[in-house]
This record gives structure tokens, C-alpha cells and sequence, in this order.
């Protein structure tokens, strides 16, 4: 008989799996249940709504429960979360917010895709008003109508990852004061600090106040509970203020393991859910997909964790299709990663040269900056930081940033590292040239040249 498939989490990963699903089983029966009311939405769009780049919410929440019922048969139940498992006798438990009343029901295959909830630190006056995370169209929709509702003047984004740096970025576009505050000693924690000091500068040049090296110690809350001020330690070891009547803290996110810890399935050292190739975990018949579950690193084949919604996307279909008796399996990720801050791109692929050393590679590194186009057509100069492992040669990683063509550059880095290339290799490559979109030498080309 067809199998019951029961998904629970219905954004990227769990759409992805019930979608495929159904392309590999006609007659499979597929339930997915989301807690949220928001379903299938672009959660990577959501700053843009922020600052109004995006006007209308409707554009990043194009589907909703009826749309999957309509065009995939798949039965789409929101406002109901799945609160337990019991995977000897295959049942769920689901609890209907509206109504608070419980159901049991049963699957043949369990597909988690719980996703991952933002991390709020343990800090005085995080609950005031005025204090926000950002990960959902509520969130989005709660942020924005704070802000104009109390005519904010002053915000302060916690963490300078690419979520805070996007909402800074935004928040500066609404005409905000903008402070930006970052444990770490630069932004962009992931990236190596000699490429991460553009993006500071690019944030000072743009008004932004960072304070990196800085630590937030409490939310100061005014007379009616809002926010009115942040206490910051800073680098000198005093403390400052920064006043504030909003705060978006962005300082991680943390895997939602409630069910897979119900479940019992092995949870990986990164501290998500530890999956195989095609996304079973240890527990006969339940899965894991997306930022909920762990993936593995293309490079070293170790697990790895890095949750975004392309890998998510992926992780889905590839589920989706080994559920229903399909051959996909995942090869792995480099976390390839790309975020405009203000005027810069920035991105990355594969090992920085941190964490090439960490693997044990002996790297050998460069930085290579040459323009996007000739001068004559308006090229720009952009940094490509390139490592490549001494012994082999090969291609490790890259961190790039520039004002203009580093999609590009990433995008084919990332390629020639996915199919082993070395860095000798990268000369070689036939890649398009005319002056208005590269020069005859591509800077990936110069970057395999230096490196050789
Ligand atoms: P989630 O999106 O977290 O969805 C999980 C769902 O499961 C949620 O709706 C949750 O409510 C539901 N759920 C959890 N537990 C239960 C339960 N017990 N019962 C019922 N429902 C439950 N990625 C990129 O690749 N590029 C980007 O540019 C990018 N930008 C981003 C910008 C922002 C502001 C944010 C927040 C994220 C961004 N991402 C980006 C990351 C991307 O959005 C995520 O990787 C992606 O959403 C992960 O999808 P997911 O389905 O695994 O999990």
C-alpha cells in the first residue's frame, strides 16, 4: 500500500520533501504540520520587507495550505504543532493551538523539519518591548510595525552575522541610527578577519556604529517597559549605553530537537540532528531534513552544520525522493554563502584559511584583488582570498568581497572546488570575456595563477 508520510515544519525543507514526495508517489498519503500560520515563505526575503524593499508580505508568502492541496494533493495542516512521538508505535501527537485540544495521529515515515529557533541570550530586559528576533513573517510584520508605530529613531542589531548585518543595512535604508554590536572581534565570524575588515569598514562608511569585541550585558527598559537603552561592554573593558528603542538580537540559532529528542535519534556533535545521505536518522522510519539536521562537508566528509535555506531546499527533495524509492543522495555541502552589505557583496565557499588549519591542511593562501570589468567599462576591484591545501593543490575555499561580480566568481569557485579542481586547474578554465562583464584574465583565473 502507499505510505502515510507525516512531515512536521513547513517552510523550506519540509515543502521541498512532501513536494518531491509526491512527483515519486501518486498515491502516497502526505500530511504536513506547521505550527505557524506563515507556510512555505522566502524567510531569506524577510529583511527586505524590514526595510520596505519588499513593500507587501504577500510577495515573500506566495503559497499557502490550499495552493498544496490544489497542486500536489498534499494536506497542509497549520496552527498545529506536533508536540510527541512515539516511534515504536508510529504515532504523533498534535496539539491544534486554536482550539487547544490534542490528537494522536499515525505515519508510515516521519519526516522532521523542525527547522531552528533564534538564540536569545540569558540577558536583563530581553523580554521588554522593543526586543525582537527575526526569523518569521511575524517577526518581520512585529519589527516593522514597531518601528513605525514608535517613530524609532534608534536601533541596535546584537551579533554581525549576515542576518544582522542584512537588517542593519535595512534599517539604515528606513533612516535609522544603527548600532551594530559583535563579540567577535570583526563581523562576519564565519569569514577570516583580514577579509572581514572590508565589511567593517563598509559598515562605518555607511553610518553604522560597530562595536566589535564588545559584549551586550542587559536591555535597559524605560517607565512602560519598552526599550530604551542597551548596556554594552566594550573592547576597553568599560561600559557604555547606547540608547535604543529597538533591538534586533541576531546572534545564532539553535536546531528545534524537541521531536528528535522525543523520537531518541542520535543528535551529531554539531548539535543538530545526525542524518545519512539521504536524510534517515538513527530511528527506523523518521527522517531530518534542512537546518534541523546536520549535512556533510564536501571537503573533509565530516558532518557538518551550516543552516541555509539553499542546503535546506536540497536536503528536502533529496528526502522527499528516498521516500518514495528514488536514487538522490546529498554530496555534501561548502556552505557557499553570499550577502549584500550595502554596497558589497560578500561571500564565501569551502574552508576559510581558519578552518583549513583547523582541518589539518597545511594552506597555502592568497589575496588577489583585481577588477570585475576593465576601467574603461566601470570594473571594480574585488578581494578574493583563495586557499588551497599545499600538498595537492587543492582547491580549498574562498571568501570574496567586491562591489560587483562576486556572484559570479563564488558561483564558479564553488563549482571547481565541488569537482576536485586544483588550483592549476582554475587557469585553464574557459570562461566568458567580453569588457562589459569580465576581463580577458577573470580574477578567477589571477587567483589560480597566484596560487599555482
Ligand atoms: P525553518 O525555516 O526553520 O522552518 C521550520 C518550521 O517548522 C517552522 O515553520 C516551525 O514553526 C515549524 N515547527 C518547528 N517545530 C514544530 C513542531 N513541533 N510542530 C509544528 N511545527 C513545527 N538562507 C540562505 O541560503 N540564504 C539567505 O540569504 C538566507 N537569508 C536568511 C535571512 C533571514 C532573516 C533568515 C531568518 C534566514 C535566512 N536564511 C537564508 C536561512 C533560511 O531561511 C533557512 O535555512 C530555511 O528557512 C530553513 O528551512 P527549514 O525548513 O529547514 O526550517
Amino acid at each position: 500500500a502507499a505510505p502515510k508520510i507525516v512531515v512536521v515544519g513547513s517552510v523550506a525543507a519540509g515543502t521541498s520533501a512532501a513536494a518531491k514526495a509526491r512527483r515519486g508517489s501518486e498515491d502516497a498519503e502526505i500530511v504536513v504540520y506547521d505550527r505557524d500560520a506563515d507556510i512555505s515563505y522566502s524567510g531569506c526575503g524577510l529583511p527586505y520587507y524590514l526595510g520596505g524593499e519588499v513593500e507587501s508580505m504577500d510577495d515573500l508568502t506566495p503559497r499557502d495550505a490550499a495552493w498544496f492541496a490544489q497542486r500536489y494533493d498534499i494536506d497542509v495542516r497549520t496552527g498545529r504543532e506536533v508536540t510527541g512521538v512515539d516511534a515504536a508505535a508510529r504515532t504523533v501527537t498534535v496539539r491544534d493551538l486554536a482550539t487547544g485540544t490534542t490528537s494522536t495521529d499515525d505515519y508510515d515515515e516521519l519526516v522532521l523539519a523542525t527547522g531552528v529557533s533564534p538564540v536569545v541570550p540569558p540577558l536583563p530586559g530581553t523580554d521588554a518591548d522593543g526586543v525582537f528576533t527575526l526569523r518569521t513573517p511575524s517577526d518581520a510584520r512585529a519589527i516593522r510595525t514597531w518601528i513605525e508605530s514608535r517613530g524609532v529613531e534608534r536601533a541596535v542589531v546584537v551579533g554581525a552575522g549576515y542576518i544582522g548585518l542584512e537588517t542593519a543595512e535595512q534599517l539604515v535604508g528606513r533612516g535609522l541610527d544603527v548600532t551594530v554590536v559583535e563579540m567577535e572581534a570583526h563581523s562576519m565570524p564565519r569569514l577570516d578577519a583580514d577579509v572581514a575588515d572590508r565589511v567593517d569598514d563598509e559598515l562605518t562608511e555607511h553610518g553604522v556604529e560597530l562595536l566589535t569585541g564588545a559584549e551586550v550585558t542587559a536591555i535597559e527598559p524605560a517607565d512602560d517597559g519598552a526599550a530604551r537603552a542597551v548596556r554594552v561592554v566594550g573592547r576597553d573593558g568599560a561600559e557604555h549605553l547606547v540608547e535604543a528603542g529597538l533591538v534586533v538580537v541576531a546572534v545564532g540559532v539553535r536546531p528545534n530537537l524537541d521531536l528528535a529528542r522525543a523520537a531518541g535519534v542520535r543528535v551529531g556533535d554539531t548539535g543538530a540532528i545526525a542524518v545519512d545521505r539521504v536524510g534517515r536518522t538513527s530511528v527506523d522510519h523518521v527522517w531530518a531534513v534542512g537546518d534541523v539536521a546536520e549535512s556533510f562537508d564536501l571537503i573533509t566528509g565530516e558532518p557538518t552544520w551550516v543552516p541555509l535555506g539553499s542546503t535546506a531546499n536540497k536536503m528536502g527533495r533529496i528526502a522527499g525522493d528516498a521516500l518514495t524509492g528514488g536514487d538522490l543522495e546529498h554530496r555534501g555541502i561548502l556552505g557557499t554563502s553570499i550577502v549584500r552589505v550595502f554596497d558589497l557583496a560578500v561571500a564565501q565557499t569551502g574552508l576559510t584559511e581558519d578552518r583549513a588549519r583547523a582541518a589539518g591542511f597545511d594552506p597555502v593562501v592568497v589575496h588577489n584583488i583585481k577588477p570585475d570589468r576593465p576601467a574603461y567599462l566601470g570594473g571594480q576591484e574585488m578581494l578574493i582570498k583563495a586557499v588551497a591545501d599545499r600538498g595537492t593543490g587543492r582547491l580549498l575555499g574562498a571568501q570574496i568581497v567586491g562591489p560587483s561580480g562576486v556572484d559570479k566568481r563564488v558561483d564558479v569557485l564553488a563549482t571547481a572546488i565541488t569537482f576536485g579542481a586544483r588550483a592549476e586547474d582554475l587557469f585553464h578554465l574557459d570562461l566568458a570575456y567580453a569588457p562589459t562583464f569580465a576581463t580577458t584574465k577573470d580574477p578567477v583565473h589571477y587567483t589560480g595563477m597566484a596560487l599555482d
